[in-house]
């Protein structure tokens, strides 16, 4: 297991009262929740929407734990077949969820599955080949499907119709980070002041899961050169060691900025143009770089490509 899946598994608060920010997405489905245990019917299939590290997968879990059903994990590149969607399903008891994480990299006769999974809980699979196959059709319990997606405008619309709750995921403000990193800390006994968690909640990018990490890279440094304990003093001077910059830009977003400052002189980019040059796929910059850089203001999107704002261009 990598070291950052193990730190999200250990890391990830259970219920809704532990799971910082967001509060807007936890008042719509604290009272979806609410009002599928007042009719004790089977809660709608939900949408969760937004960039890596978020929490979308920690949210899916704190809904399963507080409907206290099943939850099963799995994502829309590991669902080659339909046999394998077929599988996952036939063995759901009622009410339970299932989590199809990057649910637009579904392949599309795995979605046409899906559909009357969804819909009609039912599925409809062959048996046999040739003149001897013949269909089966197999009930199945009613249970939630909750898809996550960094990409909710890649969704087909068939599918995208078929959620009947949809939730839209925002960076997260220093504040709830310094909360997220406080509380990790505590978690993981590690000693860290109020200022220190403010200096590295700032360099986090909006992102629980990055916070986490330089929790982690922080305490690193100050076990080797320092006690342990982290200060401000000694989370600025680990984060200059680290490279982090003082806007919380890390090295993807300092090389797109560069290049569409210096090398592209701040003239449009088109999105093909900016994959060769970065040599990073068209989804990376989509799904990874660009999201925050936009909510950030640092680039624009214009019909004729990116360009960089004031506020990146006085950075170089
Ligand atoms: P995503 O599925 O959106 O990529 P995860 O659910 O895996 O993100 O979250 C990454 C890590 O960030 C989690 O393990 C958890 O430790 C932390 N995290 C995410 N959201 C929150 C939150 N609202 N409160 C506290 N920690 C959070």
């Amino acid at each position: 297991m990598k070291e950052d899946t193990a730190l999200d598994i250990t890391l990830r608060p259970k219920y809704l009262k532990d799971y910082i920010g967001q509060e807007k997405v936890k008042e719509q489905i604290s009272l979806f929740i609410e009002a599928s245990k007042k009719k004790s019917e089977v809660l709608d299939h939900v949408l969760i929407n937004g960039p890596p590290g978020l929490g979308k997968t920690t949210l899916a879990q704190v809904i399963a734990n507080e409907l206290k059903k099943n939850i099963v994990f799995t994502s829309g590149p590991l669902l080659e077949k339909k046999g394998d969607l077929a599988g996952i399903l036939s063995q759901l008891e009622e009410g339970d969820i299932l989590f199809i994480d990057e649910i637009h990299r579904l392949n599309p006769s795995v979605e046409e599955t899906l559909y009357p999974a969804i819909e009609d809980f039912r599925i409809d699979i062959i048996i046999g080949k040739g003149s001897s196959s013949r269909t089966v059709r197999i009930e199945l319990p009613r249970f939630t499907l909750i898809g996550a997606t960094t990409r909710a405008g890649m969704l087909t619309s068939p599918l995208l119709s078929r959620f009947g709750i949809v939730l839209n995921m925002d960076f997260y403000d220093i504040t709830s980070l310094k909360s997220v990193i406080l509380r990790s800390a505590k978690i993981l006994s590690i000693e860290i002041t109020e200022e220190g968690a403010f200096e590295i909640a700032k360099r986090s990018r909006g992102t629980p899961r990055t916070a986490n990490r330089l929790l982690k890279r922080v305490h690193d440094y100050s076990v080797v050169h320092y006690s342990g304990k982290i200060d401000k003093k000694i989370a600025q001077e680990a984060l200059e060691f680290f490279e982090i910059d003082e806007n919380g830009l890390d090295q993807n977003d300092k090389r797109y900025l560069f290049t569409l400052v210096k090398r592209f002189g701040g003239k449009p980019v088109g999105l093909s143009t900016l994959s060769s040059a970065l040599s990073e796929s068209k989804s990376t910059i989509e799904e990874l770089i660009e999201p925050y850089l936009l909510r950030e203001g640092y680039i624009e999107r214009t019909p004729k490509g990116r360009i960089p704002t004031e506020k990146a261009i006085k950075l170089f």
